[in-house]
């Protein structure tokens, strides 16, 4: 197909408190398969009040799941559904509470209780042969687009790459600006940037439309007041406005393709293990000459939030080091002719790759 046809999520639940209807929003799922869900929940809010607030019912399983360990992994969704199908056999659906990690364990997860074999077998496009069971999300931290994009990003032993597929994209989610309060200064900058970063990117390339620019303007726009202007910071108003930021970043880039900054931090997390949106803002600093005017402003927001990024990384890494992480980015075509238009293959080389990695 010429054209991108996009699954959106189903239903959007919005505002404050808003997470409080929960327990109202799926229970008309109750009704398919074995009445329970399962929760996958953020371990940071294992002993906060959020935990007391799940409205789960007896039956229910709760998971709370460490991410700071390790990105979300194939075996870590399988061995969650062996457990799960083991105990009380196929779930009404699955509910993840948290950041871009466990909402990508439990957009797997849904996929993968009703898909035979290993989590393996389906990292790519349109591999998933049966729609997964009914899937909530509820962000906790705002910026990767996760909750609205149609992959689940696992990190399995041979590639790190998403489960993507209509099937992936959640069925409803339900953004509530309370819930990302906590989230400490530096991730709530890296993460809000990814959005900011995933704007720039898309509207910089050549695969970008009235769609996608419409979207990217807004979240663009947003990005500012949240971390540019004069009100900007972590206020009440702000995480009302980061909540969209993210949504609508994820779809402007559904519409139109990530670019440079994406190829490259994809090369950094596969071989280093860098979190992704803290890899883009390592990343993304030393752009100028392909982004000018998003790495300026960039720059300011950074000053601005007095976030100290990490300089001179590229002295630790020897060659071999460099030919892997510029193959996976190499590896990454469409990211590249976006950026840099049919004549791509002439300038994103292997050479150029390891040169962009040694200005990290
Ligand atoms: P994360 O889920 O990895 O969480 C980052 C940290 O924030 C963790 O320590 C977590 O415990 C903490 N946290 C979460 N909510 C919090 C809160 N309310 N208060 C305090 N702390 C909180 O962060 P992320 O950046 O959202 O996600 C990164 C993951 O998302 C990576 O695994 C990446 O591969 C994936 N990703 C997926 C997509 C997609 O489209 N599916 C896109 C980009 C990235
Ligand atoms: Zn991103």
């Amino acid at each position: 197909m010429t054209h991108k046809n996009f699954k959106n999520i189903d239903k959007v639940t919005y505002g404050r408190g808003s997470f409080s209807q929960l327990s109202e929003t799926i229970e008309p799922v109750r009704k398919e398969n074995n009445g329970d869900f399962v929760f996958i929940v953020d371990n940071y809010f294992k002993d906060k009040p959020l935990s007391k607030k799940l409205q789960n019912k007896p039956g229910d399983l709760v998971y709370f799941i460490d991410v700071d360990a390790y990105e979300p992994t194939t075996e870590q969704v399988d061995n969650l559904r062996d457990a799960i199908l083991a105990k009380n056999g196929l779930p009404s659906g699955v509910i993840g509470i948290g950041g871009g990690s466990v909402m990508d364990i439990a957009k797997a997860l849904s996929l993968m209780l009703t898909n035979e074999g290993s989590s393996t077998l389906y990292q790519g496009l349109n591999l998933v042969k049966k729609a997964g069971i009914y899937h909530l999300g509820v962000p906790t931290i705002s910026g990767t687009g996760a909750e609205v994009s149609m992959t689940a990003v696992l990190t399995g032993p041979e590639k790190k790459l998403g489960l993507k597929c209509d099937w992936t994209v959640f069925n409803q989610v339900i953004l509530d600006p309370e819930l990302i309060e906590s989230v400490p200064v530096d991730w709530w900058f890296y993460t809000g940037m990814d959005t900011y970063i995933h704007c720039i990117e898309s509207h910089n390339g050549i695969r970008n439309n009235a769609f996608s620019l419409a979207y990217g303007d807004q979240a663009l726009q947003l990005c500012r007041e949240v971390y540019l202007n004069e009100d900007a910071g972590q206020t009440a108003e702000n995480n009302d406005k980061l909540m969209v930021a993210s949504l609508m970043g994820g779809l402007s880039l559904t519409y139109s393709e990530v670019g440079v900054c994406h190829a490259i931090s994809y090369g950094l997390s596969k071989i280093l293990g860098t979190r992704h949106c803290y890899a883009n803002c390592v990343i993304f600093q030393h752009l100028e000459d392909i982004y000018p005017q998003g790495v300026k402003e960039f720059k300011a927001m950074v000053k601005k939030h007095k976030i100290a990024l990490p300089q001179n990384l590229s002295k630790n890494w020897d060659d071999e080091t460099l030919t892997k992480m510029a193959t996976v980015s190499f590896n990454l075509p469409f990211m590249w002719n976006h950026a840099f238009g049919d004549k791509y293959q002439e300038i994103a080389t292997m050479d150029y790759i390891k040169n962009l990695f040694r200005r990290l």
